[in-house]
């Protein structure tokens, strides 16, 4: 197996901060790159934030946490994650902007270097295409919220070695993660499912089924969900939902898969959910009021 010691993190935004997080915290050293520089520094804010609420729950000592903090590197500057032993791409949901960091970087990678990517549902296969390794190239699909999300999907290529494929698994168990093998269909399996579901919810809001509120209210008495469907979407990033269903719709060519019309003007719209401040719900007041 590889052995890593030091692992870059390619995008700095909600998934790339949250692995960047218990990456640190399982003590590997950490490089943080992000085509916008302030993207790093609120990610490494947003990490100091996340870690001192752990602390204050008492899930994790103050000391580990000084560590952790300590391990992580601003790397402003795509070329240094090029010396990192496993460099994952947590970057927008976009094929080409993925395909476009894996070419950018592979002048700058060491002969051993693992390349992963969190994808939520492009094909590993032609993601790896672009390298030059794609026996040692993997999908790694954290969960959002990363610190708290207890699973981590494992998507071999059609080349991706088995050497790769021991190293991601110990990988992620050292993160005090548990794995589950997917494979490489579009989406995956968690977002095969889930995102299916919360675009089938934006239909019954489009088509006035239900308001905002009905439908998250009786998912989650209904159903039993922690979230409602449409609250998930929001805490997702709508930009990721709308790109997840165009993958599908297009990769499996099934019509059930096409996205609602009304997802694709929230996007539009720059109505991206939590991050962007508003989606199916309004988050710039004290507490979420429905958008509908
Ligand atoms: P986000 O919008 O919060 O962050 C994306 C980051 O990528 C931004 O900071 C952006 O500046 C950066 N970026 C864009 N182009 C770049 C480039 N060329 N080089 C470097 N950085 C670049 O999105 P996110 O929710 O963190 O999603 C990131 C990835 O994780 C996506 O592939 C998404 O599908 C996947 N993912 C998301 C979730 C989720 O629930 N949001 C869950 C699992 C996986």
């Amino acid at each position: 197996m590889v052995d890593i010691k030091t692992v870059g993190v390619i995008g700095a935004g909600q998934m790339g901060s949250g692995i960047a997080h218990v990456v640190a915290l399982a003590g590997y050293d950490v490089l943080l790159h992000d085509v916008s520089p302030e993207r790093i520094d609120q990610g490494i804010a947003l990490i100091e934030k996340n870690m001192t609420r752990q602390v204050g729950r008492g899930l994790i000592e103050h000391t580990a946490m000084e560590a952790a903090i300590k391990r992580i590197k601003a790397a402003p500057e795509l070329q240094t994650v090029g010396g990192s032993d496993l460099a994952i791409e947590a970057a927008t949901e976009n094929e080409e902007t993925k395909k476009n960091i894996f070419k950018a970087l592979g002048p700058h990678l060491g002969p051993k270097t693992l390349l992963a990517s969190n994808t939520s549902s492009i094909s590993i296969t032609r993601l790896a295409s672009v390298t030059d390794r794609p026996d040692r190239f993997i999908g790694l699909h954290f969960m959002n919220p990363v610190p708290v999300m207890k699973l981590v999907e494992i998507i071999r290529g059609i080349a991706t070695g088995p050497e790769t494929y021991e190293t991601a698994v110990a990988f992620a168990q050292s993160l005090g993660k548990t794995t589950s093998n997917a494979e490489d269909f579009p989406a995956f399996i968690v977002n095969r499912v889930l995102v299916p579901m919360i675009n089938e919810a934006i239909y019954t809001l489009y088509e006035g089924v239900g308001t905002v509120d009905a439908i998250d209210t009786a998912l989650k008495l209904g159903a039993n969900h922690p979230m409602g469907p449409l609250e998930l979407g929001d805490f997702i990033g709508l930009d990721t939902v709308l790109s997840i269903m165009n993958v599908l719709h297009e990769g499996l060519a099934d019509s059930k898969y096409r996205p609602c019309p009304l997802l694709t003007k929230y996007v539009e719209a720059g109505w991206l959910g939590r991050k962007s401040g508003r989606g199916f719900y309004d988050y710039r007041g004290d507490v979420p009021v429905p958008t509908r």
